[in-house]
């Protein structure tokens, strides 16, 4: 059943991205982890990655350590090598995902495989439960061709990467906060909508066009980040035109985040000795 009222979850925030610059100096659009929005429990981070300037991503991000999260790399356009320090390599094309859950640590390198032409992307952060932060680093994988695809009424299709819709269940398992993970495509006009866990945070960006979310409808532009209240189904509509949406939703933790740089832990305690086993090669 739909949840307490409204009928639609709500437009609760609605930011803007932030240009910055991270890694070797990749370009970037920063949509969570900003000054206007810190974290959206338990996403820590949203980076947008586009351009067809390679002097905006060619530095890539040389190696460098993660500990007591997850990091999500879909990639639109382009194609990135991953490369750690247990051995574990691999090429990430266009339409592919790697979910990493960087666990108790990994340094790793994440670096352009081309010298020109368009690379498109988002990296996620999901935050981990203090339970689970040490736990054995994992990877799942998933090709273009392993995300199922939803044919949804109206000539509206979903990717879906992680969670279920319309009985097509994403590739992505056994993570902690039950994520969804789907890219919607709309036509012109398209209407989609989908019942998500209660009090499960949920954000939308558009990344192709501009659509209007929930009812009464909130318009939500090209470039701007939702993120939307407690309520029923999440409703989108693209009466502009065509669009393309990422919808991303989980449990919350409610823990304390203890954030330096790329340690996410519970206390400054754990942070302090996320470096120090970092300075001591235990990762
Ligand atoms: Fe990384």
């Amino acid at each position: 059943m739909d949840g307490p009222n409204p009928i639609y979850r709500p437009v609760a925030r609605l930011v803007r991205g932030v240009p910055v610059s991270d890694g070797a100096g990749v370009r970037l659009n920063r949509l969570i982890g900003t000054p206007q929005l810190e974290d959206v429990d338990p996403f820590l981070m949203l980076d947008e990655f586009r351009s067809d300037d390679a002097a905006d991503y060619i530095a890539g991000f040389p190696d460098h350590p993660h500990r007591g999260f997850e990091t999500v790399t879909y990639m639109l356009a382009g194609r990135m090598r991953h490369a750690d320090n247990r051995g574990h390599e691999g090429r990430l094309d266009a339409g592919s995902v790697q979910w990493m859950t960087a666990g108790r640590g990994i340094v790793h390198s994440e670096m352009p495989e081309q010298e020109n032409g368009l690379m498109w992307g988002f990296q996620l952060w999901v935050n981990l439960p203090g339970k689970d932060k040490m736990t054995t680093p994992r990877y799942q994988e998933i090709p273009p061709e392993q995300i199922p695809t939803a044919a949804l009424p109206g000539g509206v299709t979903v990717k879906v990467i992680a969670g279920a819709i319309a009985g097509v269940r994403g590739p992505i398992n056994g993570i902690a906060t039950d994520p969804t993970m789907f890219d919607i495509a709309l036509p012109a006009n398209g209407r989609f909508s989908v019942s998500l866990p209660k009090g499960h945070s949920v954000f939308l960006y558009p990344f192709i066009g501009d659509v209007e979310v929930g009812e009464p409808a909130t318009r939500l532009a090209h470039g701007h980040i939702a993120l939307l209240g407690e309520g029923g189904a999440v409703a989108i509509k693209a009466p502009q035109g065509e669009a393309r949406v990422l919808l991303v939703a989980g449990r919350p933790l409610g823990e304390p985040v203890a954030r330096y740089g790329p340690f996410v832990m519970n206390t400054p305690q754990e942070i302090r000795q996320a470096v120090t086993d970092y300075q001591l090669g235990r990762f």
